[in-house]
Protein backbone atom coordinates (compact mmCIF):
# COMPACT_ATOMS: atom_id res chain seq x y z
CA UNK A 1 0.00 0.00 0.00
CA UNK A 2 1.47 3.32 -0.98
CA UNK A 3 0.21 6.32 0.88
CA UNK A 4 1.09 9.81 0.01
CA UNK A 5 1.34 12.62 3.10
CA UNK A 6 0.83 16.25 2.58
CA UNK A 7 1.61 18.48 5.13
CA UNK A 8 1.45 22.65 4.79
CA UNK A 9 -0.32 23.85 8.50
CA UNK A 10 2.68 26.09 8.94
CA UNK A 11 5.41 26.88 7.18
CA UNK A 12 7.07 23.32 5.99
CA UNK A 13 5.84 22.23 2.65
CA UNK A 14 6.13 18.24 2.62
CA UNK A 15 5.16 15.24 0.91
CA UNK A 16 5.99 11.86 1.80
CA UNK A 17 5.41 8.72 0.96
CA UNK A 18 4.59 5.29 3.03
CA UNK A 19 4.89 2.14 1.54
CA UNK A 20 3.69 -0.68 3.66
CA UNK A 21 4.51 1.63 6.74
CA UNK A 22 8.18 2.54 5.55
CA UNK A 23 9.00 5.85 4.94
CA UNK A 24 10.70 5.50 1.28
CA UNK A 25 10.48 9.44 0.86
CA UNK A 26 10.09 12.41 3.06
CA UNK A 27 10.40 15.80 1.41
CA UNK A 28 10.63 18.98 3.47
CA UNK A 29 10.64 22.47 2.08
CA UNK A 30 11.68 24.82 5.24
CA UNK A 31 10.24 28.53 4.18
CA UNK A 32 12.71 31.48 4.25
CA UNK A 33 10.88 33.99 3.25
CA UNK A 34 9.64 34.67 7.43
CA UNK A 35 13.27 34.96 8.60
CA UNK A 36 13.34 38.97 8.47
CA UNK A 37 10.19 39.14 10.04
CA UNK A 38 11.13 37.18 13.04
CA UNK A 39 8.36 35.31 12.60
CA UNK A 40 5.32 33.14 10.16
CA UNK A 41 3.59 35.58 8.12
CA UNK A 42 0.45 33.74 7.39
CA UNK A 43 -0.31 35.25 3.86
CA UNK A 44 3.74 34.63 2.77
CA UNK A 45 3.20 30.73 4.15
CA UNK A 46 0.12 30.63 1.64
CA UNK A 47 1.86 32.25 -1.16
CA UNK A 48 5.29 29.73 -0.79
CA UNK A 49 3.00 26.59 0.29
CA UNK A 50 1.25 27.48 -3.24
CA UNK A 51 4.79 28.11 -5.19
CA UNK A 52 5.63 24.68 -3.96
CA UNK A 53 3.12 22.05 -3.52
CA UNK A 54 3.50 20.75 -6.77
CA UNK A 55 7.27 20.21 -7.15
CA UNK A 56 7.66 18.63 -3.53
CA UNK A 57 4.44 15.97 -4.27
CA UNK A 58 6.21 15.58 -7.52
CA UNK A 59 9.54 15.18 -5.87
CA UNK A 60 8.49 12.65 -2.88
CA UNK A 61 6.46 10.61 -5.87
CA UNK A 62 9.88 10.51 -7.59
CA UNK A 63 11.69 10.19 -4.25
CA UNK A 64 9.85 6.67 -3.66
CA UNK A 65 10.34 5.28 -7.47
CA UNK A 66 6.56 4.87 -8.04
CA UNK A 67 4.16 7.06 -10.41
CA UNK A 68 1.30 8.48 -9.41
CA UNK A 69 -0.93 5.76 -10.61
CA UNK A 70 0.50 3.82 -8.00
CA UNK A 71 -0.38 5.71 -4.99
CA UNK A 72 -3.58 4.02 -2.93
CA UNK A 73 -4.50 6.96 -0.45
CA UNK A 74 -3.75 10.36 0.10
CA UNK A 75 -3.53 12.23 3.34
CA UNK A 76 -3.70 15.49 4.34
CA UNK A 77 -2.92 17.76 6.91
CA UNK A 78 -7.08 19.69 7.94
CA UNK A 79 -5.58 21.16 10.71
CA UNK A 80 -5.45 22.55 13.23
CA UNK A 81 -2.75 25.66 11.90
CA UNK A 82 -2.80 28.81 9.82
CA UNK A 83 -6.13 28.42 7.76
CA UNK A 84 -4.65 29.58 4.41
CA UNK A 85 -1.69 27.65 4.77
CA UNK A 86 -3.80 24.35 5.67
CA UNK A 87 -5.97 24.82 2.82
CA UNK A 88 -3.45 24.79 0.00
CA UNK A 89 -2.46 20.80 0.60
CA UNK A 90 -5.35 20.25 1.54
CA UNK A 91 -7.44 21.54 -1.59
CA UNK A 92 -4.28 19.69 -3.37
CA UNK A 93 -4.84 16.70 -1.85
CA UNK A 94 -8.58 16.47 -2.83
CA UNK A 95 -8.09 17.42 -6.71
CA UNK A 96 -5.30 14.94 -6.22
CA UNK A 97 -7.23 12.56 -5.07
CA UNK A 98 -10.41 12.84 -7.06
CA UNK A 99 -8.20 12.70 -10.04
CA UNK A 100 -6.51 9.49 -9.43
CA UNK A 101 -10.02 8.04 -7.47
CA UNK A 102 -8.70 7.29 -4.52
CA UNK A 103 -9.60 7.99 -0.73
CA UNK A 104 -8.70 11.22 0.93
CA UNK A 105 -7.84 11.20 4.37
CA UNK A 106 -7.66 14.39 6.42
CA UNK A 107 -5.29 13.97 9.35
CA UNK A 108 -5.48 16.45 12.67
CA UNK A 109 -1.78 17.84 12.82
CA UNK A 110 -1.46 17.39 16.47
CA UNK A 111 -2.52 13.38 16.06
CA UNK A 112 -0.11 13.16 14.01
CA UNK A 113 2.55 14.87 15.95
CA UNK A 114 1.65 12.50 19.08
CA UNK A 115 2.19 9.00 16.78
CA UNK A 116 5.32 10.38 15.32
CA UNK A 117 7.10 8.79 18.40
CA UNK A 118 6.66 5.49 16.76
CA UNK A 119 7.54 6.13 13.24
CA UNK A 120 10.19 2.94 11.92
CA UNK A 121 10.54 1.93 15.76
CA UNK A 122 7.41 -0.67 16.63
CA UNK A 123 6.76 -2.56 12.71
CA UNK A 124 4.61 -4.60 14.33
CA UNK A 125 1.97 -2.62 15.87
CA UNK A 126 2.71 0.92 15.03
CA UNK A 127 2.40 1.85 18.84
CA UNK A 128 1.90 -0.11 22.20
CA UNK A 129 0.13 -2.19 23.38
CA UNK A 130 -0.82 -0.50 26.57
CA UNK A 131 -1.79 2.92 27.24
CA UNK A 132 0.88 5.55 27.89
CA UNK A 133 1.88 8.71 28.51
CA UNK A 134 2.22 11.46 25.58
CA UNK A 135 3.83 15.02 25.83
CA UNK A 136 3.55 17.06 22.57
CA UNK A 137 5.55 19.89 22.58
CA UNK A 138 5.95 21.90 19.50
CA UNK A 139 5.58 25.49 18.06
CA UNK A 140 1.75 25.94 19.13
CA UNK A 141 1.13 23.40 21.60
CA UNK A 142 2.18 21.59 24.71
CA UNK A 143 -0.01 18.98 26.07
CA UNK A 144 0.14 16.08 28.42
CA UNK A 145 -1.90 13.15 26.80
CA UNK A 146 -3.13 9.10 28.25
CA UNK A 147 -3.37 7.31 24.73
CA UNK A 148 -5.07 3.96 24.52
CA UNK A 149 -3.95 1.42 22.08
CA UNK A 150 -7.42 2.40 19.79
CA UNK A 151 -5.65 5.47 19.18
CA UNK A 152 -7.68 7.40 21.22
CA UNK A 153 -6.93 9.68 24.52
CA UNK A 154 -7.42 12.13 27.46
CA UNK A 155 -5.56 15.29 27.44
CA UNK A 156 -4.51 15.09 30.72
CA UNK A 157 -3.14 18.82 30.86
CA UNK A 158 -2.06 21.69 28.54
CA UNK A 159 -0.12 24.57 28.53
CA UNK A 160 -2.26 28.04 29.99
CA UNK A 161 -0.76 30.54 27.95
CA UNK A 162 2.63 29.92 25.69
CA UNK A 163 3.77 26.49 24.24
CA UNK A 164 7.43 25.18 25.00
CA UNK A 165 8.42 26.39 21.13
CA UNK A 166 6.78 29.70 21.61
CA UNK A 167 8.79 29.38 25.19
CA UNK A 168 12.15 28.65 23.50
CA UNK A 169 11.90 31.25 20.27
CA UNK A 170 10.52 34.72 22.27
CA UNK A 171 12.89 34.04 25.11
CA UNK A 172 15.56 33.68 22.19
CA UNK A 173 14.31 36.82 20.72
CA UNK A 174 15.01 38.76 23.00
CA UNK A 175 18.23 37.42 23.33
CA UNK A 176 18.98 38.65 19.79
CA UNK A 177 18.38 35.40 18.58
CA UNK A 178 17.19 34.37 15.30
CA UNK A 179 13.39 32.46 14.30
CA UNK A 180 13.06 29.83 15.11
CA UNK A 181 15.28 30.32 18.38
CA UNK A 182 14.71 26.97 19.53
CA UNK A 183 17.36 25.53 18.08
CA UNK A 184 19.69 28.25 18.13
CA UNK A 185 19.46 28.56 22.10
CA UNK A 186 19.93 24.52 21.73
CA UNK A 187 23.06 24.80 20.20
CA UNK A 188 24.26 27.71 22.26
CA UNK A 189 23.41 25.91 25.81
CA UNK A 190 26.21 23.38 24.82
CA UNK A 191 29.03 25.18 26.20
CA UNK A 192 26.91 27.17 28.60
CA UNK A 193 26.06 25.92 32.28
CA UNK A 194 22.56 25.34 32.93
CA UNK A 195 23.29 26.38 36.81
CA UNK A 196 24.04 29.18 35.71
CA UNK A 197 20.83 31.11 36.83
CA UNK A 198 17.29 29.29 38.15
CA UNK A 199 14.76 30.91 35.57
CA UNK A 200 11.29 29.90 37.20
CA UNK A 201 9.56 26.51 36.67
CA UNK A 202 5.88 27.31 36.86
CA UNK A 203 3.14 25.12 38.35
CA UNK A 204 5.70 22.33 39.55
CA UNK A 205 5.44 21.02 43.34
CA UNK A 206 8.47 22.77 43.67
CA UNK A 207 7.59 26.43 42.73
CA UNK A 208 4.70 26.30 45.11
CA UNK A 209 4.69 25.22 48.86
CA UNK A 210 0.79 23.83 48.31
CA UNK A 211 1.28 19.97 47.32
CA UNK A 212 -1.70 20.25 45.20
CA UNK A 213 0.66 20.89 42.33
CA UNK A 214 2.04 17.49 42.21
CA UNK A 215 -0.92 16.72 40.61
CA UNK A 216 -1.33 19.77 38.64
CA UNK A 217 -0.36 18.71 34.64
CA UNK A 218 -0.80 21.92 33.05
CA UNK A 219 1.88 24.37 31.78
CA UNK A 220 3.18 28.04 32.05
CA UNK A 221 5.63 29.91 30.68
CA UNK A 222 4.22 33.68 30.50
CA UNK A 223 6.29 34.12 33.71
CA UNK A 224 9.51 32.97 32.36
CA UNK A 225 9.36 35.25 29.56
CA UNK A 226 9.05 38.03 31.93
CA UNK A 227 11.84 36.47 33.83
CA UNK A 228 14.00 36.61 31.77
CA UNK A 229 12.88 40.05 29.84
CA UNK A 230 14.04 41.47 33.60
CA UNK A 231 16.89 39.26 33.45
CA UNK A 232 18.24 40.94 30.67
CA UNK A 233 17.16 44.26 31.65
CA UNK A 234 19.21 44.31 35.43
CA UNK A 235 22.54 43.81 33.17
CA UNK A 236 24.75 45.24 31.19
CA UNK A 237 24.60 44.20 27.13
CA UNK A 238 28.23 43.09 27.50
CA UNK A 239 27.39 41.02 30.33
CA UNK A 240 24.31 39.19 28.51
CA UNK A 241 26.68 38.98 25.04
CA UNK A 242 29.67 37.14 27.28
CA UNK A 243 27.33 34.87 29.19
CA UNK A 244 25.44 33.86 26.09
CA UNK A 245 26.03 30.18 26.56
CA UNK A 246 25.18 30.27 30.25
CA UNK A 247 21.87 32.06 29.65
CA UNK A 248 20.42 29.82 26.65
CA UNK A 249 21.39 26.70 29.14
CA UNK A 250 19.47 27.84 32.09
CA UNK A 251 16.48 29.32 30.05
CA UNK A 252 16.73 25.71 28.47
CA UNK A 253 17.45 23.66 32.11
CA UNK A 254 13.81 25.64 33.48
CA UNK A 255 11.74 24.56 29.93
CA UNK A 256 12.56 21.11 30.38
CA UNK A 257 12.75 20.60 33.90
CA UNK A 258 9.27 21.13 33.88
CA UNK A 259 8.80 19.05 30.72
CA UNK A 260 10.37 16.54 32.16
CA UNK A 261 9.39 16.33 35.78
CA UNK A 262 5.16 16.76 34.98
CA UNK A 263 5.90 13.80 32.26
CA UNK A 264 7.13 11.53 34.78
CA UNK A 265 4.74 12.14 37.82
CA UNK A 266 2.22 11.63 35.25
CA UNK A 267 3.30 8.31 34.02
CA UNK A 268 3.60 7.45 37.64
CA UNK A 269 -0.37 9.02 38.51
CA UNK A 270 -1.43 6.89 36.16
CA UNK A 271 0.45 3.66 36.50
CA UNK A 272 1.86 3.44 32.87
CA UNK A 273 5.06 2.03 31.70
CA UNK A 274 5.82 3.76 28.51
CA UNK A 275 6.39 7.86 28.06
CA UNK A 276 6.48 9.20 24.64
CA UNK A 277 8.01 13.05 23.15
CA UNK A 278 7.17 14.46 20.24
CA UNK A 279 6.78 17.78 18.20
CA UNK A 280 9.49 20.18 17.58
CA UNK A 281 10.86 20.70 21.06
CA UNK A 282 11.65 17.28 21.27
CA UNK A 283 14.42 17.42 18.67
CA UNK A 284 15.91 19.37 21.82
CA UNK A 285 19.58 17.50 22.78
CA UNK A 286 18.87 18.45 26.45
CA UNK A 287 15.16 17.74 26.74
CA UNK A 288 16.36 14.06 24.76
CA UNK A 289 19.17 13.10 27.11
CA UNK A 290 17.34 14.13 30.24
CA UNK A 291 13.91 12.53 29.58
CA UNK A 292 15.65 9.65 28.64
CA UNK A 293 17.95 9.75 32.24
CA UNK A 294 14.64 10.10 34.29
CA UNK A 295 12.81 7.65 32.04
CA UNK A 296 15.73 4.88 33.00
CA UNK A 297 16.06 6.04 36.16
CA UNK A 298 11.93 5.37 36.95
CA UNK A 299 12.46 2.34 34.48
CA UNK A 300 9.86 3.75 31.73
CA UNK A 301 10.37 2.84 28.28
CA UNK A 302 10.80 6.40 26.31
CA UNK A 303 9.76 7.13 22.55
CA UNK A 304 10.96 9.96 21.17
CA UNK A 305 10.89 10.69 16.97
CA UNK A 306 14.20 10.69 15.10
CA UNK A 307 14.58 14.41 15.04
CA UNK A 308 13.71 14.77 10.96
CA UNK A 309 10.45 13.40 12.44
CA UNK A 310 10.31 15.83 15.46
CA UNK A 311 9.57 19.18 13.44
CA UNK A 312 6.53 19.16 10.82
CA UNK A 313 7.01 17.04 7.97
CA UNK A 314 4.76 14.64 5.70
CA UNK A 315 5.81 11.17 6.85
CA UNK A 316 4.01 11.52 10.54
CA UNK A 317 0.97 12.76 8.15
CA UNK A 318 1.14 9.52 5.89
CA UNK A 319 1.90 7.17 9.13
CA UNK A 320 -1.17 8.62 11.02
CA UNK A 321 -3.78 7.32 8.33
CA UNK A 322 -1.66 4.56 7.90
CA UNK A 323 -2.09 3.43 11.65
CA UNK A 324 -5.88 4.44 11.13
CA UNK A 325 -6.01 2.06 8.64
CA UNK A 326 -4.53 -0.77 10.23
CA UNK A 327 -6.52 -0.13 13.32
CA UNK A 328 -9.55 -0.09 10.64
CA UNK A 329 -10.48 3.42 12.26
CA UNK A 330 -9.93 5.04 8.72
CA UNK A 331 -13.27 6.96 7.16
CA UNK A 332 -11.97 7.65 3.63
CA UNK A 333 -13.41 8.55 0.55
CA UNK A 334 -14.63 11.61 1.49
CA UNK A 335 -13.68 14.80 -0.04
CA UNK A 336 -15.99 17.15 1.28
CA UNK A 337 -13.15 17.77 3.89
CA UNK A 338 -13.06 21.61 5.90
CA UNK A 339 -9.73 23.30 7.67
CA UNK A 340 -10.09 24.27 10.85
CA UNK A 341 -7.64 26.38 12.35
CA UNK A 342 -7.54 25.66 16.37
CA UNK A 343 -7.09 22.33 18.06
CA UNK A 344 -10.56 21.00 19.67
CA UNK A 345 -11.37 18.86 22.53
CA UNK A 346 -12.97 15.91 21.76
P1 LIG B 1 2.10 23.07 16.04
O1 LIG B 1 2.62 21.70 15.74
O2 LIG B 1 1.76 23.28 17.48
O3 LIG B 1 1.00 23.47 15.11
P2 LIG B 1 4.43 24.00 14.67
O4 LIG B 1 3.98 22.98 13.67
O5 LIG B 1 4.83 25.34 14.19
O6 LIG B 1 3.29 24.12 15.77
P3 LIG B 1 6.68 22.29 15.14
O7 LIG B 1 7.16 22.38 13.75
O8 LIG B 1 6.23 20.97 15.62
O9 LIG B 1 5.59 23.40 15.51
O10 LIG B 1 7.83 22.81 16.09
C1 LIG B 1 8.44 24.04 15.90
C2 LIG B 1 8.97 24.49 17.24
O11 LIG B 1 9.99 23.59 17.67
C3 LIG B 1 9.58 25.88 17.21
O12 LIG B 1 9.09 26.61 18.31
C4 LIG B 1 11.08 25.60 17.35
O13 LIG B 1 11.80 26.62 18.01
C5 LIG B 1 11.06 24.34 18.19
N1 LIG B 1 12.31 23.58 18.04
C6 LIG B 1 12.78 22.95 16.95
N2 LIG B 1 13.99 22.39 17.21
C7 LIG B 1 14.28 22.67 18.50
C8 LIG B 1 15.37 22.38 19.38
N3 LIG B 1 16.42 21.67 18.96
N4 LIG B 1 15.30 22.84 20.64
C9 LIG B 1 14.23 23.54 21.08
N5 LIG B 1 13.18 23.85 20.31
C10 LIG B 1 13.20 23.42 19.04
MG1 LIG C 1 7.83 25.23 11.28
FE1 LIG D 1 3.72 20.97 14.14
Amino acid sequence: MNILGIETSCDETSAAVLRNGQVVSNVISSQLVHRDYGGVVPELASREHERLIVSVVNAAVNQANIQKNDLDLIAATAGPGLIGAVMVGLCFAQGMARALDIPLVPVNHIEAHIFSAFIGKQEESGTPRQEFISLTVSGGHTMLALVRPDLSYDIIGRTIDDAAGEAFDKTGKMLGLDYPAGPVIDRLARDGDPGFHAFPQALTAQSHSSKSYRDNFNFSFSGLKTSVLNYIGRHQPEFIEHHLPDICASIQAAITGVLVRKTIAAAKKHRVSTVSVAGGVSANSALRSSMQNACDREGLRLFIPDTVYSTDNAAMIAAMAELKHRRGTLQSNRYDVAPFASFTLR
